[in-house]
């Protein structure tokens, strides 16, 4: 890649807290405080700290350490498309459980 066109992609990078909702809407919990580990170079990190290109037909999550494709994303109308075989694994933490017991009548309609 030549010089001028890494600079214009430095200039349309962001981190991907700006995919933060779309992360969410795909995964169903908030990901940017979640770990992913690079495959090419093993860095660990949150997901919001990896480097995010959104202007192309998708999204997509670069390593923050040596620029390796993490994570791609395509959105048509029918489906999305995940591609994370830059990543070891992306760890997802569960949301709590809420217990029968710790719900009020209010909460249940009653
Ligand atoms: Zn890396």
């Amino acid at each position: 890649m030549d010089e001028k066109i890494q600079d214009i992609n430095r200039e349309l990078m962001l981190d991907a807290n700006a995919t933060a909702g779309l992360l969410q809407e795909i995964f169903g919990v908030e990901m940017t405080a979640s770990h992913t580990e690079c495959a090419n170079c093993g860095n660990e990190s949150e997901m919001g700290t990896l480097l995010a290109f959104t202007h192309g037909p998708g999204i997509v999550l670069r390593c923050s350490a040596c620029e390796n494709v993490m994570i791609r994303i395509v959105q048509t109308p029918d489906a999305i498309h995940l591609d994370a075989r830059g990543a070891v694994y992306l760890k997802m933490v569960r949301a709590k459980r809420v217990r029968p017991a710790d719900l009020s009548n209010d909460a249940l309609g009653g």
